[in-house]
């Protein structure tokens, strides 16, 4: 694992985190800036730089990771009235952590196109 990956470490327990799900192969935790009333971040143990490095070995884990925040989406009673999911690539889009995450987002109206 990259020694100064922020999201290893915090699959590590490294860094603290408010877990919402863990199983040996991924996770999901509150995101630290909420930008929404539900902001879930759901991750992989094995670090993916973004999207762009998604290969088709990681078929399952992506399904299983759509799932997962779907699944949380429920819990969180949000999935009625709907709610989104992004992955940020790049500068342009906003990524800041270079570890594959998917953004749950929801509990409020969204704007489209995003900002
Ligand atoms: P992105 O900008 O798509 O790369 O998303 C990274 C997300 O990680 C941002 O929404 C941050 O608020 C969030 N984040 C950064 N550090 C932490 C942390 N220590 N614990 C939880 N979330 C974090
Ligand atoms: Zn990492």
């Amino acid at each position: 694992m990259p020694q100064d990956c922020l999201f290893c470490k915090i699959f590590a327990g490294e860094i603290p985190s408010k877990e919402v799900f863990r199983d040996p192969e991924m996770m999901a935790f509150e995101d630290i800036r909420p930008v929404a009333p539900v902001h879930v971040l759901v991750i992989p143990k094995e670090h993916v730089p973004s999207v762009a490095e998604v290969q088709s070995q990681h078929q399952a884990l992506l399904y299983r990771m759509v799932e997962l925040a779907n699944r949380i989406a429920e819990e969180r009673q949000i999935s009625r009235e709907g709610y989104r999911l992004v992955f940020n690539k790049g500068p342009q889009a906003g990524q800041s952590v270079y570890h594959l995450h998917l953004h749950l987002l929801g509990g409020r109206a969204m704007g489209w196109p995003p900002g």
